[in-house]
């Protein structure tokens, strides 16, 4: 018996003759006669055979063609008329499900087109819609997958005519989970609605946006809120900044000190904190607030604690809070008091919303290198593509 048909990856085929010139080509046959289609009559007739040429995976750097005698039955029960069905290539198709997948993995693996074009002789459009196919195929099947467990959730630009998009990254595989257009509640809410397995979120970590929170709390009403430790940290730089204008306006136009006040106190070398701590001596006021924010920022760095130092560290963060009330930064006191329970749940684990911030880099890179999308169906195929999944198609 040979195995030339279970080599070649279609096991239903006798290979009859092989040619080996610049092209490998198999000349092939079926093995078995099937029965009906319609009625499963074992009995069918063969009524003429045609020639079918199918392009197969390469062999080396040579590309298998297959020629295969493919017949026409008709069943002698039911008069039913039909062609033979080959597993692994579909009716009417030039190419076998093998070659396909060969060239789409080999185009998601960055060959070009005009490459492919070369060694697997399909012009540039052909690839293009095999390309496409397979991505829509299997983001099609991604959008039944239950929700993540732990959910990044932040907007990103993306048309000045759509505006904004959301963002929701699987911050556990570190995968885009999807984009959708509009970062409100109205147009998410269909969207939120309808998504299967919204239990599954344990945690959702985001920037201390008002709109997400009561996103997340009206449709993970479960998920715990968890927040972004670089935007916490940059919202009290911002305010104190904002304050250092109020009370040394001078002071705050010399850019070597902006870049002294910006910098964690223990980033800064020895001779740039004495500089530092000369300034603030002129300022008393200012030299309390500074050293307020010092001690908000290193709480708010922490990350892994256990309940009984979170605990710990809560009752000190309150107290930090109210002293915060009698100065300048009271707005500030007053958005960490309303994202308190974020803020200690971003001490509890250590995620951050990182990745997010990284994906919307690489989604703006695709954006600036396809010129622009006008259609956000598109634009969310793309992204999917690059971040959604690793570009492997599972064969079953
Ligand atoms: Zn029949």
């Amino acid at each position: 018996m040979s195995h030339a048909g279970l080599i070649l990856g279609l096991p239903e085929l006798e290979v009859e003759r092989v040619d080996r010139n610049d092209v490998i080509s198999v000349y092939a046959r079926p093995k078995h006669r099937p029965c009906c289609i319609r009625c499963g009559h074992d009995h069918v007739r063969i009524k003429a055979t045609y020639q079918r040429t199918w392009k197969h995976t390469r062999q080396g750097n040579q590309l298998i063609t297959l020629y295969v005698r493919s017949p026409k039955y008709h069943c002698q029960r039911c008069g039913r008329y039909f062609r033979h069905r080959f597993k692994g290539v579909r009716p009417r198709y030039r190419a076998s499900e093998a070659f396909r997948l060969e060239v789409f993995e080999t185009h998601d693996g960055g060959v070009t087109q005009a490459k492919l074009r070369r060694t697997h002789t399909i012009s540039a459009a052909t690839t293009e819609r095999w390309y496409q196919s397979y991505c829509r195929a299997r983001i099609s099947e991604m959008s039944n997958r239950p929700c993540p467990k732990v959910l990044g959730i932040d907007e990103h630009f993306f048309s000045r005519k759509k505006g904004y998009a959301t963002t929701l990254v699987d911050l556990h595989r570190n995968k885009v989970f999807d984009v959708r257009l509009g970062r409100s509640e109205a147009s998410l809410h269909s969207y939120l609605r309808r998504l299967p397995g919204k239990d599954n979120v344990k945690l959702i970590v985001m920037d201390l946006s008002e709109t997400y929170r009561s996103i997340a709390r009206q449709h993970f009403p479960q998920a715990k809120i968890v927040a972004d430790r670089f935007h916490v940290v940059r919202l009290v730089n911002q305010h104190f900044l904002n304050a250092w204008k109020v009370v040394d306006p001078e002071g705050r136009k010399n850019q070597g000190l902006i870049s002294l006040m910006r910098r964690h106190e223990w980033h800064l070398s020895t001779d740039k904190h004495a500089n530092l701590q000369r300034y603030l001596s002129e300022h008393p006021g200012l030299g309390a607030l500074y050293q307020a924010r010092q001690k908000l920022n290193r709480l708010l760095l922490l990350k892994n604690l256990r309940k009984p130092r979170a605990q710990q560290k809560l009752s000190i963060l309150l107290k930090l809070i109210e002293q915060l009330r009698q100065t300048p930064l009271r707005k500030l006191a007053k958005t960490l008091t309303s994202w308190l329970e974020p803020i200690v749940m971003m001490w509890r684990s250590n995620k951050s919303n990182g990745p997010t911030e990284g994906f919307h880099n690489k989604m703006e890179m695709m954006s600036r290198r396809a010129y622009g999308f006008r259609n956000f169906e598109n634009y969310r195929l793309r992204v999917m593509t690059h971040c959604g999944w690793d570009g492997i198609i599972n064969r079953v």
